[in-house]
């Protein structure tokens, strides 16, 4: 973690790029976040060969910053292997956080792995290389699409923290009470470990819906009206957008959230101006 913390334990993801635009763009994100001292920086994981590579890559690039760069990992259609290797890896480059995930299945994949859920890849990971990484989680607290209800997606939540996990960082939300419920639900289970929101940006109403509906995230109808009759007007989306985010940001941390990970799009301008809306 940084030495001068801000004050707000903020935390930035950033996806690999796959275009040399694209990674010149990042560093410049890279400099301007790191600049607010946040307590880590992430790099997402695409399962198939590419990608991983890509985001070993950027790993290294990131934190050439300074701040703490957790690569995120994911188990599905892996063996282990080909993890056991990738932790070597990470070890050796000096990585001692990680973001532990499943994953899903790309399309034409063909087997699923060695390990099925997260909890198994945080156990792997605790039995290979003991306490070397702090290992962060995924949390749903609006559930996670597959689950058969929230409660059991709060036990298997739960047996993955169990597992050995130091936190959690949760999909993005709207409704700051999913994340006061979840929370509630985790420590009635035993969850001691911090659970800190993820955090999306409002910047394009037309992705957001995408992107929400395919992993779970509800995008609440008077949100989702309001954007709608902004038409095509980037601006007012944005200054909407701002305004929403900074307000549920504000009410998590006034309820005692442990800090903010914001999911960058490896774009700077849209979440520094939620972070300098915030007080602590
Ligand atoms: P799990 O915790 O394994 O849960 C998956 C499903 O299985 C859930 O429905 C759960 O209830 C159920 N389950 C869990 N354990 C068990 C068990 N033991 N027995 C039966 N059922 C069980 N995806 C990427 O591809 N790359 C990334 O970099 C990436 N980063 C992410 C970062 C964050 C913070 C979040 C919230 C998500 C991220 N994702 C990423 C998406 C994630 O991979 C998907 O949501 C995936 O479907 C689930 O991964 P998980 O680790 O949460 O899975």
């Amino acid at each position: 973690m940084s030495r001068h913390e801000h004050p707000l334990g903020i935390s930035f993801e950033f996806f690999p790029p796959g275009t040399d635009a694209g990674r010149d763009k990042l560093i410049q994100t890279r400099d301007e976040l790191a600049a607010r001292n946040p307590r880590f920086f992430s790099v997402t994981y695409g399962a198939g060969g590419s990608t991983q590579a890509r985001t070993r890559e950027i790993v290294r690039k990131v934190s050439q910053s300074g701040v703490t760069t957790a690569p995120h990992l994911s188990c599905i259609g892996s063996e282990k292997a080909l993890l056991r290797d990738l932790l070597a890896q990470y070890r050796e480059e000096g990585v001692d956080s990680l973001v532990a995930l499943r994953g899903d299945m790309p399309s034409g994949m063909a087997s699923i792995g060695e390990l099925r859920y997260a909890n198994e890849l945080v156990e792997f990971i605790r039995d290979e290389t003991g306490n070397h990484f702090d290992i962060a989680v995924a949390a749903y607290p609006e559930s996670h699409p597959q689950a058969p209800s929230l409660d059991r997606d709060v036990e298997n939540f739960a047996r993955k923290m169990k597992a050995g996990a130091n936190m959690a960082i949760t999909q993005y939300f709207f409704t700051a009470d999913a994340y006061f419920h979840f929370v509630d639900k985790a420590r009635a289970l035993g969850v001691e470990q911090p659970i800190i929101p993820g955090i999306m940006p409002i910047t394009n109403y037309t992705k957001l819906a995408r992107f929400s509906d395919a992993c779970g995230a509800e995008i609440p109808r008077w949100i989702r009206k309001q954007l709608e009759s902004y038409g095509d007007d980037s601006e007012a989306i944005a200054d909407f957008g701002t305004d929403v985010v900074s307000r549920l940001c504000q009410r998590l941390l006034d309820g005692g959230a442990p800090g903010l990970h914001f999911y960058t799009l490896n774009q700077s301008k849209p979440v520094l101006k939620i972070v300098d809306n915030l007080s602590g």
